[in-house]
């Protein structure tokens, strides 16, 4: 099964399409994980897209799908995957139509002021890349990771600004890309029903609609 997640950073889709690609036994696939991870290892790529990443601006078509192809088409994907973060542009979806047909696109609804307070909570391990919040999901002792002892820090992207610049950009990029799955009957829309759903609860919801 391949399956797709849409919705504005912080509306939990990385979250959701983890677990849910647990669930299944597919992997699931960040493409904000896989260029974190190309900035972290000083890669050729990670060069190119650090200060992209850091502005909230989007990485250019033609590395995102450099990036992309070359993660599905190996071994562990030949049964599906999820794909969360990608595609973000119309471009990005009709290059994903020419090499793969998805079978459900979540489209993850959620009001901007709930985006902006989980962001701005929001703390990752140095360590092990771990998420927690201050408000929903705190580590037992204050910044440090309950899994591995790393330092807990915000993302030079988790800010106010650079939240309401990415929201913005969600905004403007996905309505083309919401018609596109539409018309192909692949779009599934999953409202979130309280700023803090329960990720399991959540995930119940989606993946009925998944299976339809
Ligand atoms: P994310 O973790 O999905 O919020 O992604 C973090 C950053 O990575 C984004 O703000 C973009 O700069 C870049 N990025 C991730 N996925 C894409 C994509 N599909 N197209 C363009 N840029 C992307």
């Amino acid at each position: 099964m391949k399956i797709i997640f849409m919705g504005p950073p912080g509306s939990g889709k990385g979250t959701y399409a983890s677990r849910l690609g647990a669930k299944l036994g597919i992997p699931h696939i960040s493409t904000g994980d896989l260029f974190r991870e190309h900035v972290k290892n000083g890669t050729a790529i990670g060069k190119k897209v650090d200060a992209i990443m850091k502005s909230g601006k989007l990485v250019p078509d033609s590395i995102v799908l450099e990036v992309v192809r070359e993660r599905i088409s190996r071994p562990d994907c030949a049964k599906g995957y999820i794909l969360d973060g990608f595609p973000r542009t119309i471009e990005q979806a009709k290059a994903l139509d020419k090499v793969d047909k998805i079978n459900a696109a979540v489209n993850i609804i959620i009001p901007d002021e709930w985006v902006i307070t989980r962001m701005t909570s929001r703390r990752t391990c140095r360590g092990c890349g771990k998420i927690y919040n201050t408000m929903f999901l705190k580590p037992k002792k204050e910044g440090v990771c309950d899994v591995c002892g790393g330092e807990l820090y915000v993302r030079a992207d988790e800010n106010e600004e650079v939240i309401k610049e990415r929201l913005q950009v969600y905004k403007e990029l996905s309505k083309p890309l919401i018609g596109f799955y539409k018309e192909k009957g692949a779009l599934r829309e999953f409202r979130t029903p309280s700023i803090d759903v329960p990720p399991e609860e959540a995930i119940g919801m989606i993946s009925k609609m998944v299976r339809k």
